[in-house]
């Protein structure tokens, strides 16, 4: 062993033992798991592992590291490179770039399918689609089966796809799924099993892979036992952080690729699960020791380094009145005098204001905006902090909500690029060539059916003559089809291109055309971060930049921004100070109606997750008056809120409990009354009815 491996010393006892398991003792050994509570250091100690297993001996390029989102694997592999140079003195990025295979589940199928496709009858150049375009297609053939009518109350594409994609993730029946997550569905059993399987065939045709795909056809490569050796042998090492929200696909590619479990690590917390709602299933991880013989190692921590005790002693005392029982009991050393604080306010607007100027206050104590977040449990409870930030200009980046790419124009400028990349695209194609004027939804159709089928789809689109109306265009298009086609021009060249056909289209669309243009200028600066148009395109279908406050993509970097995020999208982060926005019944836990059990349990591990992300401060909000979005007869409405039943009165003195603004008993009664409205749309209706 090298001798400089101060690092090492920085690790607790367990963690250390984490670190080193199986290290120097030759080939990779048996199987680790590492489960452990919040902050206790699972993805600081899987990083240092990493690295120890790179300083001694084991080759970056052979190391497979999944994590929750590209932002995580990034992170970690510049952690990594940070352990790992202070022994190695390699040069600034090396490790990085060694470290190859870091990504998501998603991410990394994608890439090995495009490596192995030749061997798996899969066009190399597939297009994915994500799960807006998956949704479309879903609906075509939906239209196309006469499964759309209106009356008949057939379940909608967005649902249509949520129940596919259930099915696809947790290898299960489709009648099962049906009568268990979406009884209202049932009755349909018969004409979705008919719509999934024109979907796959569409899919097939088409040359499109939607997300699911990518972990179906990598479990699909595994299940063929030369082709599961050719993958496995491609790697020595296999870290996941995360693995309380992996679904059973994703466990079944994982044990394929170590039937034996040698060299697998997997490190996780089961009480901090909330992705079931995706297929995540946390018997993956409570099964993991046994999936092996002999079974996996298995290393618990229990010192938080995160928060101090009064923080960690609130969210500990929310888990512990969980129905299940989580065998951790976790503890800090960091103590400190402030306890978090549970706040009531009026309603949204006065924990919009409660919340800036915390912000600011904690801004002028020398804590950047950037090490302070908001977190809350569905991205459109945002809205009015967003409304107050803008306000006050002050810069924001918002996490799991709007993605930049979901804006119309960039999404038509990408439809061009992946059309291009795979004219059989018929979504893709459908987008683009109805941009144009005079061509509609039946001359698009044709022309993209004649081009499903041939050998050289471009070339059936090239010498298509002009619809009536649309001949210049038309022309024009065809031109730009045929020079991406053929990539002469490299990239991010190509998107120039593209950019010069599509922006008079988009003037002629959009009346904010200026604003949109600096859009389109940022997808260029982007773009060229890509070496192909193909990793591109690829890699922001899979993981798109969020948006930030002012709409213009990925903020720079040495910029100061307030962190917006969902709950769901916090997961494994940490910030100095953190507000919890909306703490009240009916937003967490968010549906009362329908929960079972279950589903709530779920809902107390999202506040778990989102208290214990704060390390000094933490801001519990409770609206007195709550805004809810219904689709119900009663419309959008205000109701008046209770504080979240996770927090019950038992747990209040563990919390500074606040009034804000600080109010005398008085004036609390003049708090009550909810705006005056009125229906007169109704009224106007009832004036013609008898
Ligand atoms: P989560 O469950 O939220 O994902 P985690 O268990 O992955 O949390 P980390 O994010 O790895 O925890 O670590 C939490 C914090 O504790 C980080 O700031 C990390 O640097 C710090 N930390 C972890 N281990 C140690 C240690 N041995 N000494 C000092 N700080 C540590
Ligand atoms: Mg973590």
């Amino acid at each position: 062993m090298l001798a400089n491996l101060a690092y090492l010393d920085k690790l607790n006892p367990e963690q250390r033992r984490a670190v080193e398991h199986g290290v120097g003792v030759g080939a990779a050994t048996g199987p680790l798991l590492v489960i452990a509570g919040a902050g206790s250091g699972k993805t600081n100690t899987l990083a240092h592992r990493v690295a120890h297993l790179i300083v001694n001996g084991a080759d970056p390029r052979r190391i497979l590291l999944m994590t929750f989102s590209r932002r995580a694997a990034s992170e970690m592999s510049r952690r990594v490179e940070r352990i790992a140079a202070q022994v190695m003195g390699t040069s600034s990025g090396a490790v990085t770039d060694a470290l190859a295979w870091a990504g998501t589940f998603h991410g990394i199928g994608a890439r090995l399918l495009r490596e192995h496709s030749s061997q798996i009858g899969l066009d190399p150049a597939f297009t994915i689609h994500d799960r807006e375009d998956s949704a479309d297609l879903m609906n075509l053939v939906r239209h196309e089966l006469g499964l759309s009518d209106a009356k008949s109350r057939f379940p909608t594409k967005g649902t249509c796809l949520a129940i596919y994609s259930r099915v696809v993730n947790a290898q299960g029946d489709l009648d099962e799924v049906l009568k268990t997550v979406f009884p209202w569905c049932a009755m349909w059993g018969d004409q979705l099993r008919g719509l999934f399987s024109a979907y796959v065939e569409a899919k097939q045709r088409q040359n499109v892979l939607d997300y699911d795909d990518l972990l179906l056809y990598w479990a699909g490569m595994m299940a063929n036992p030369a082709m599961a050796a050719e993958v496995a042998g491609r790697f020595d090492h296999v870290l996941v952080d995360e693995y309380q929200d992996t679904n059973r696909l994703q466990s079944s590619v994982l044990l394929a690729l170590k039937p034996e479990g040698r060299g697998l690590t997997v490190v996780g917390d089961d009480a901090q699960s909330i992705y079931s709602f995706r297929a995540a299933t946390v018997r993956n991880i409570l099964d993991f020791p046994v999936a092996f013989t002999p079974p996996a190692d298995i290393i618990t921590l229990d010192r938080n380094y995160r928060s101090t005790q009064p923080i960690l002693s609130a969210a500990n005392a929310v888990i512990e009145l969980a129905t299940e029982r989580f065998t951790k009991n976790l503890w800090t050393e960091r103590q400190s005098n402030a306890k978090p604080q549970l706040v009531t306010v009026r309603d949204e607007t006065d924990q919009a204001r409660y919340v800036v100027e915390r912000v600011l206050e904690t801004r002028e104590g020398g804590t950047p905006l950037k090490s302070q977040a908001v977190l809350f449990r569905t991205s459109s409870h945002s809205g009015p902090l967003e409304i107050e930030l803008t306000r006050r200009n002050i810069p924001f980046v918002k996490f799991g909500g709007l993605k930049f790419l979901d804006a119309a124009h960039i999404k038509d400028l990408l439809a061009l690029l992946r059309w291009a990349e795979n004219p059989r695209d018929r979504v893709a194609g459908f987008r683009v060539l109805q941009l144009l004027p005079g061509v509609g939804p039946a001359s698009s159709g044709k022309v993209l059916e004649a081009m499903l089928d041939a050998p050289d789809p471009l070339r059936v689109f090239v010498d298509t003559p002009p619809p009536p109306r649309a001949a210049e265009g038309w022309k024009d298009l065809q031109e730009l089809m045929l020079r991406l086609g053929q990539r002469q021009a490299g990239w991010p060249v190509e998107l120039g291109y593209a950019r010069h056909w599509y922006e008079p289209l988009m003037e002629h669309t959009y009346e904010d055309a200026l604003v949109r243009q600096a859009d389109i200028l940022q997808l260029e600066q982007i773009a060229g971060g890509y070496p192909s148009r193909e990793k591109f395109l690829t890699e922001l279908t899979l993981d798109p930049p969020d948006a930030t406050s002012d709409q213009s993509g990925v903020p720079l970097l040495d910029e100061d921004y307030l962190i917006l995020s969902t709950i769901h999208s916090a997961k494994g982060q940490e910030w100095k100070a953190v507000h919890v926005l909306n703490v009240v019944d009916g937003c967490i836990p968010s549906d009362l109606g329908t929960g079972s059990t279950h589903e709530l349990e779920e809902e107390r591990r999202l506040l778990y997750v989102a208290m214990t992300r704060a390390r000094d401060d933490l801001h519990v909000i409770v609206p007195q008056r709550f805004f809810v979005t219904q689709q119900s007869q009663h419309g959008d409405r205000h109701i008046y809120a209770q504080r979240s039943r996770f927090i019950p009165r038992a747990l209040v003195p563990l919390f500074d409990d606040i009034l804000w603004p600080a109010v005398t008993p008085a004036s609390i009664t003049g708090i009550a009354p909810a705006p005056v409205r009125i229906d007169i749309s109704a009224q106007m209706r009832g004036m013609w009815s008898k």
